[in-house]
């Protein structure tokens, strides 16, 4: 079964209208290699100019919409939340769930990661699980007990069945922006770890799941990191607000 390759943009708290303007200019017929998707996940106030600036420039229906975040809440009395029902009101299609600044700086817990990308999976969308270990963790050679420990209670609340509507994003924390880029090894044993894991639970599922690597993939890197057995892609930050860097990232994404 062929993979998918991603290449998802994560603007973090970055970005204007002009930016959304330049981005869409830039991608305005740009020919998305096969089997390649590409998603631009811009804050929350910029996805309708980005939706409606999408549909002007005519881009290929291979680039989609993403958020940074959602409630888990349908709706009602949460101030300042963002629904899922909104996010699709604006043409959004993936939603990148627990990215490590979330859980690191707002205290976002596993079971609140887990409740979202149920939410996103019940509204239809496509969650983007991000999940990684520390320096320190690392350091400790408990990576793979963190990875096995951020996954399992999105499986519990899921059920693995649910995984092939799930891409997961492989971020370690260590590499996201500070430059320094895992190497190809060590991207692909990791990733490899995560498909093994969910291998043992249900192979059919763990075969079609997208692994995504980020942590300061840039031009340079992405076509080696991208070339690797277990990765299907990447979500970029830091890389995804220059336009000529991003697209040069993307024109390095043939699908596999
Ligand atoms: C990220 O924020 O998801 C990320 C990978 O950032 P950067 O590419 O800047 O390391």
């Amino acid at each position: 079964m062929k993979r998918p390759l991603i290449v998802a943009a994560n603007w973090k708290m970055n970005g204007s209208l002009t930016l959304v303007e330049q981005m869409t200019n830039a991608f305005n017929g740009f020919v998305v290699n096969d089997n390649v998707a590409i998603v631009i996940c811009p804050s929350f106030p910029y996805l309708a100019a980005f939706a409606a600036a999408a549909k002007n420039a005519n881009l290929s229906e291979n680039i989609h919409l993403g958020a940074q975040n959602v409630s888990a809440q349908e709706k009602g009395a949460f101030t300042g939340e963002v629904s899922t029902t909104m996010l699709k009101d604006v043409s959004v299609s993936y939603v990148v769930v627990g990215h490590s600044e979330r859980r690191n700086l707002y205290n976002e817990t596993i079971m609140d990661v887990a409740l979202k990308v149920k939410s996103v999976l019940e509204a239809g969308l496509t969650p983007i699980l991000c999940i990684g270990e520390s320096e320190a963790q690392r350091v400790a050679e408990q990576t793979n007990e963190i990875l096995a420990s951020q996954l399992q209670p999105v499986i519990d609340i899921i059920g693995i069945k649910k995984f092939v509507d799930v891409v997961i994003a492989y971020e370690p924390v260590w590499a996201i922006g500070t430059g320094k880029t895992a190497s190809p090894h060590v991207a692909q044993t990791t990733h490899q770890f995560i498909r093994q894991f969910l291998t043992n639970i249900d192979a059919d599922v763990a075969n079609k799941v997208p692994l995504l690597y980020g942590g300061s993939l840039n031009a340079t890197t992405s076509e080696e990191l991208f070339a690797q057995t277990d990765i299907d892609g990447g979500l970029i930050g830091g890389a995804s607000l220059k336009v000529d860097e991003f697209k040069l990232i993307c024109s390095t994404a043939k699908g596999k």
